[in-house]
């Protein structure tokens, strides 16, 4: 038997190259090797404001989206994360083996307490205690995550060592997996890419809006003319070719960047082209299959009745072990 892998995605038809690089192609790569669970998470959604008229179609959408991104749902379970109200119950008991001051530590937290100032609450504060009983619900040994959430997946691993030594060895201590992409930054090529702070190329994004936006992203700053020499190992656009473009391609702006034998236009349209032959074969498959709306019900239905086994069954060792049966 494989051992379980899971990993979730917030509930958004706007999944960025971020997202893309940073956690889709890594969940992708591990779908022979894992028993693979993947959840929409919705309840980790409503811990920023939202609008909840859209939250289905949300739904929807990044289902469409990643499975058009090549996470096969024969070969992986797809679900919505509140159809398993287990996720909950465990979370609430997880908590009371949790530190106030390691959530207070948290990251996370405090970037999203200042971005979401006006509406700091206990879910935003409690999201590392979800997100640990998401994982161990289903007693997952692997959890692919970019590297800016390995900190909620080591204080994930602590939450299962305190729960194990108070109630008996029960939950495997998960490992974080990180990609290749550990960290994508923006096109302002300073915060990480995120819808929040305005600076992504969309997964399905226009071919042209992709171009237009990526001729506006910030480049080596010392490179003001196209007569400057610049640097490519501080330059965004440069860490975004190694995802996207040949070899020859690279070491060709490597080298021409570095005599300013290319200008930053030039170095960006190679980039564009092949990020837009790269996702354009992804646009045309999530364009056909977000109308399919039975389909990824279907899809999401089928994920649901799987993971509600397999969380009906720990929770009912959880609730033995903590003396409730
Ligand atoms: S030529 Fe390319 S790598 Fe060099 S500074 Fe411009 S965008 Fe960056």
């Amino acid at each position: 038997m494989k051992d379980k892998l899971f990993s979730g995605i917030q509930p958004s038809g706007d999944i960025h190259l971020g997202n893309y690089l940073g956690a889709l192609k890594n969940w992708i790569a591990l779908l022979d090797e894992y028993d693979a669970i993947f959840s929409i998470v919705d309840y980790h959604a409503i811990t920023v404001p939202y609008e909840a008229h859209e939250l289905q179609q949300r739904i929807l959408d990044a289902t469409a989206i990643v499975i058009a991104a090549g996470l096969d749902p024969e070969r992986s379970t797809l679900f919505v994360q509140s159809t398993v109200p287990e996720h909950t119950e465990l979370c609430w008991i997880l908590g009371t083996v949790t530190r106030i001051s390691d959530l207070e530590r948290m990251t996370q937290f405090k970037q999203k307490s200042q971005q979401f100032y006006q509406t700091v609450n206990m879910g935003l504060f409690a999201y590392p205690v979800l997100q640990a009983a998401d994982i161990i619900l289903y007693k997952a040994k692997a959890v692919p995550v970019g590297e800016d959430q390995a900190q909620h997946i080591e204080l994930c691993r602590e939450i299962v060592r305190k729960f194990n030594k108070t109630y008996g060895e029960t939950f495997p201590e998960p490992q974080a997996i990180l990609g290749e992409a550990k960290r994508i930054l923006g096109l302002d090529g300073q915060a990480k890419m995120s819808k929040t702070m305005d600076n992504t190329i969309g997964l399905a994004e226009d071919p042209k809006s992709i171009q237009k936006k990526l001729n506006k992203a910030v480049t080596d700053p010392a490179r003001v003319r196209k007569t400057d020499p610049g640097n490519p190992n501080i330059c965004n656009i440069f860490t975004l070719q190694h995802f996207f473009s040949t070899p020859s391609e690279i070491e060709y702006v490597d080298r021409e960047c570095r005599v300013a034998g290319i200008g930053c236009l030039e170095c960006k349209k190679i980039l564009g082209k092949n990020i837009i032959a790269e996702i354009l074969p992804i646009q045309e498959k999530y364009e056909n299959l977000k109308y399919q709306k039975k389909y990824l019900q279907d899809i999401l239905a089928a994920g649901s009745k799987r993971c509600q086994e397999i969380a009906a069954t720990t929770m009912e060792e959880v609730r033995e072990k903590l003396g409730m049966r």
